[in-house]
């Protein structure tokens, strides 16, 4: 998936363009806010290479924490062999009281778990979270974005 996706970038450089492709389940919207208008613009602040590889390899899903990045495991179209289908999972209920501008931060966090690997390698203790947690700051803070995370790590820092 790595060639072809770059040759085609240009159809995910306009706002309409990421929504139209962005894969989203769930709620994704409230009274005051379209939340696929929320993520492609955020994606439109992410470098293209990075954000064609979400678009095209990711599910977005609104629900109950902040957020969190795993793996779903689907049947493919032929039904004969269950492929692995990174999941990323954003609930903007839970962060309503929240400014727009730290949500951002919020769905750009999780979008550096993905592009980080995080879905892939679990943490198996506290010190792995903190450092999962930190890496997806780090990556943020490279985008413009603000670090969403401080207090888990501030330790490290
Ligand atoms: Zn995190």
């Amino acid at each position: 998936m790595k060639k072809e996706n770059n040759q085609n970038d240009e159809w995910l450089n306009s706002l309409e363009d990421i929504q139209y492709n962005l894969e989203l389940i769930g709620n994704m919207y409230s009274d005051k806010e379209d939340y696929s208008l929320l993520i492609s613009e955020t994606l439109l602040r992410i470098p293209l290479e990075k954000r064609a590889e979400v678009i095209v390899n990711s599910i977005f899903i609104s629900d109950e924490n902040y957020g969190c990045v795993f793996n779903l495991y689907i049947k493919n179209p032929k039904r004969n062999k269950k492929v692995k289908q990174p999941i990323i999972l954003l609930n903007f209920a839970a962060m309503e009281k929240e400014s727009r501008p730290f949500k951002m931060d919020v769905i750009a966090h999780e979008i550096a778990h993905f592009i980080k690997g995080h879905h892939n390698k679990h943490p198996n203790n506290n010190d792995e979270y903190i450092k999962q947690e930190k890496e997806a700051d780090d990556l943020i803070e490279k985008w413009g974005f603000n670090r969403t995370n401080k207090e888990k790590y501030k330790d490290l820092l």
